[in-house]
């Protein structure tokens, strides 16, 4: 892999995603070329030298080049995420590093097998990469998101989800809500399960899929371990387990 190094990126636009997450577009005057599925850390300093690091995953696709798009989630109290949500305005310079990460990636090479994405909340963000480098491709495998969060209002890139599951027949987007949903929904309506993940699966039929699996710990765990038990090898399990469920 290329070095590493800190680099002052330029934040060009924020956007809102949801009431609860936000889109920074940074501009590096770096850029390296990335994969889907990479990160990049962050690194904040205080005045008094104090410094906090964390990972985000890049949202945009490869062929994004010379900015990287980052998705982030306030959580509460959240050191990063509260700095990023109330004092990062358009404008300002923001340290990063990246990309990093070799093994939660997916290349869209030709004859992939078919992709089953797995993401509770802002564990959508690498998968998004996925699927945006996915529909530049001109040979596209199968792909099914399924996507986990608590009620309607949290459901992160919802137009560019439903836009691209209507123009593309082999983009399925199935989401799951496990508090509140939408009226007359008939969807999923519980925590992803056991019998749920063996569902998704059997849409496969006969070609299994690779599986990409993101969100916060304790989903991914069930989740990578329903998907062995509807008959999927660790192989072609890949998991990427962004800290604590915050529930
Ligand atoms: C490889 C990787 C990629 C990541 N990509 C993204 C991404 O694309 N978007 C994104 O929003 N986050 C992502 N994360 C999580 C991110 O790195 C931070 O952990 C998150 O932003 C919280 O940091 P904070 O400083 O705001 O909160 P902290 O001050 O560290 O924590 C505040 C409170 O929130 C809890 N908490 C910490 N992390 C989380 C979490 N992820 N979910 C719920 N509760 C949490 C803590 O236990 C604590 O109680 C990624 C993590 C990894 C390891």
């Amino acid at each position: 892999m290329s070095k590493v190094t800190w680099q002052l990126a330029t934040v060009t636009a924020i956007r809102p995603e949801t009431p609860h997450v936000k889109t920074f577009i940074l501009s590096l005057p770096q850029f390296t070329p990335h994969l889907a599925g990479q990160h990049y850390d962050l690194r904040l300093t205080a005045e008094g030298g104090y410094q906090a690091e964390r990972s985000y995953s890049i949202a945009s696709p490869p062929e994004q080049t010379g900015e990287i798009e980052l998705t982030v989630e306030i959580i509460p109290d959240g050191e990063v995420s509260g700095y990023l949500d109330e004092g990062v305005a358009v404008g300002d310079q923001l340290e990063v590093r990246g990309p990093i990460g070799g093994y939660f990636v997916w290349r869209g090479e030709p004859g992939a097998p078919p992709l089953l994405l797995v993401g509770g909340g802002s564990g959508v963000v690498p998968l998004m990469a996925i699927l945006r480098h996915r529909q530049r491709l001109g040979l596209r495998p199968p792909a099914v998101l399924l996507f986990s969060v608590r009620t309607p209002e949290e459901v992160i890139y919802r137009a560019e989800l439903e836009a691209m599951a209507q123009a593309d027949d082999g983009f399925t987007l199935l989401l799951d809500y496990t508090r509140q949903t939408p009226p007359g929904w008939a969807g999923y309506h519980r925590r992803i399960d056991a019998a749920m993940l063996a569902e998704v699966v059997a849409r496969f039929g006969e070609t299994k899929p690779q599986a990409f699996v993101c969100g916060p710990t304790g989903l991914v765990e069930s989740v990578a371990n329903g998907l062995q038990a509807a008959g999927l090898a660790p192989a072609m399990i890949l998991t990427e387990r962004f800290g604590p469920t915050g529930a």
